[in-house]
């Protein structure tokens, strides 16, 4: 065996683990005899993703909303299918101009030389996605690696197993699955996928389980693209109008119940105006779901594990003596696993609330004296994901910007830097590595080949031995 053989999983556990291994050789040796799909596969292929994706609309919000026990129509709708129909339009519209070579200036010495970097389809692209927006963290990568070229096999989350199915057989309704397949199956599988050695590899999930995936993928150096969580923070300044805050904190703590990585984690508002920051986030909710345990807007937890590691948060912190304010509550909500907003003011510094990513609908609302005191509150954690910023100062607001460190921003809102495809979109830190959405995505998948034309005017012998006195003078 070669020395640097490629690390393989062991073969022939599981059906998902056999599965994957046979799609994998087959993607393999498709890539192998067809390295360089055209523009036209290409559109094609991205079509594909734009027909199922429409075709199963109904399909995949009743799987969506079976894997949740309820998952708000309108939710699915924007943030699973809009989302990624949008995603692969807007890529077919700039596909061609992506795919051309790109001009590097060549120095006047190396003249007349011409350079130029030209994107190559890297292989075989794997992708494990999570649960909390199914379909679209499937799709979009998948969507940025079909437009650079690349074959596609994914890992869907085995907590959303209605889904997982639907996807699969929409997948295999459009593409020949030596261009794109779903494999299912459980954390072995997942496992299985990133020993797998894979062109390229994007992980979207846990910061726990980032980390296994990069240094398993590590054994055969198989570059990653690791999406990861965090506590993102949203900062009130001094400045802020408090129920334009509330409205936006509120929505995006309460979207996907608060199951969405780049949701508010916690809020830093100023200290004489903590009272009125939570009664604004109150009255903000109450109004956009009136009635929680009767509607099916609001989305339920996606188990009962998740569920009670919830309601623990908030009873560590209630025992701690924090103030707990719960909007809504009834118990005819939890059979259904729906949680109401619950803000946590000011609670314990090493309150596991303020230590772990909360992924739910629990808000933690911290009194902070000023913009300074909000920086360091921020820049003694890990670097977030995503961070909100709510004022009018531009002073304040660039100080924010400059000193702290997220994976992307929105100023005066919440969540919109990642619906607005053109900004690139990962973390930094132990929020994750690398990006995609548009171009960043293209380029992600590709391999920014650089080629250098020689000319055949050149002098470039000049330099080849024997080395000579006049060789010195260059
Ligand atoms: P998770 O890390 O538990 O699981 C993600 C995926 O990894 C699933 O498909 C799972 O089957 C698989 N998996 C689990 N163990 C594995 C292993 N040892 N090896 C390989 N694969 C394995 O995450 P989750 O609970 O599904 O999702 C929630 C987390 O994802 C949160 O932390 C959230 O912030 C993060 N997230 C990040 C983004 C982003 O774009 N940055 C988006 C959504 C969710």
């Amino acid at each position: 065996m070669a020395a640097d053989a490629a690390h393989t999983p062991s073969e022939g556990r599981t059906d998902g683990e056999r599965e994957l291994a046979r799609l994998f050789a087959l993607q393999k040796e498709a890539y192998a005899a067809a390295p360089f799909p055209s523009y036209e596969e290409r559109i094609a292929n991205l079509n594909r993703i734009i027909r199922l994706t429409e075709a199963n609309e109904d399909a995949f919000i009743e799987a969506i909303n079976a894997d949740f026990g309820n998952r708000a129509r309108q939710e699915t709708v924007i943030a699973e299918i809009v989302v990624t129909v949008s995603g692969a339009k807007l890529t077919k519209k700039n596909l061609k101009k992506w795919m051309q070579p790109r001009g590097a200036p060549t120095p006047l010495h190396m003249l007349p030389a011409r350079s130029r970097i030209e994107p190559q389809p890297l292989g075989v692209v794997g992708i494990i996605s999570p649960w909390n927006y199914p379909l679209q963290l499937a799709l979009a990568p998948a969507i940025a690696a079909l437009a650079a070229g690349n074959r596609v096999l994914i890992k869907p989350s085995e907590l959303t197993p209605h889904l997982a199915e639907t996807l699969k057989a929409a997948i295999a309704s459009e593409f020949d699955e030596s261009v794109c397949a779903v494999v299912t199956g459980g954390v072995e599988t997942g496992q299985a996928f990133t020993e797998t050695p894979f062109d390229h590899l994007l992980f979207t999930g846990s910061t726990a389980v980032g980390k296994r995936v990069a240094e398993a993928a590590a054994k055969n150096l198989t570059p990653v693209t690791l999406e990861l969580g965090g506590k993102s923070p949203a900062i009130i300044d001094e400045s802020a109008d408090i129920e334009t805050a509330a409205r936006s904190i509120a929505h995006g703590k309460m979207l996907n119940a608060g199951q969405t990585c780049v949701a508010p984690d916690y809020v830093l508002a100023p200290r004489d105006k903590v009272d009125a920051t939570v009664d604004a986030i109150a009255a903000a909710a109450r109004k956009m779901f009136p009635a929680i345990d009767t509607t099916h807007d609001y989305t339920s937890i996606i188990s009962d594990r998740h569920f009670a590691r919830l309601k623990s948060l908030v009873e560590e912190a209630r025992d701690r003596g924090a103030k707990i304010v719960e909007i809504g509550s009834s118990n005819a909500l939890y059979p259904q696993r729906k949680l109401p907003l619950t803000m946590i003011v000011d609670p314990p510094a090493d309150a596991a609330v303020m230590k772990e990513e909360i992924f739910g609908p629990v808000l933690p609302v911290l009194p902070i004296g000023s913009t300074d005191e909000a920086i360091a509150y921020v820049n003694k954690g890990d670097r977030p994901l995503a961070l909100y910023w709510y004022g009018e100062s531009d002073a304040a607001r660039d100080k924010v910007l400059e000193k702290t460190v997220s994976g992307g921003v929105t100023v005066n809102d919440a969540l919109w830097h990642v619906a607005q495809e053109n900004l690139p979109f990962g973390g930094v830190g132990k929020s994750g590595i690398g990006a995609y959405h548009g171009e960043t995505g293209f380029n992600t998948f590709s391999h920014l080949k650089p080629v250098f034309y020689q000319s055949r005017f050149a002098s470039s012998a000049l330099l080849h031995p024997p080395y000579t006195a006049k060789t010195d003078k260059i």
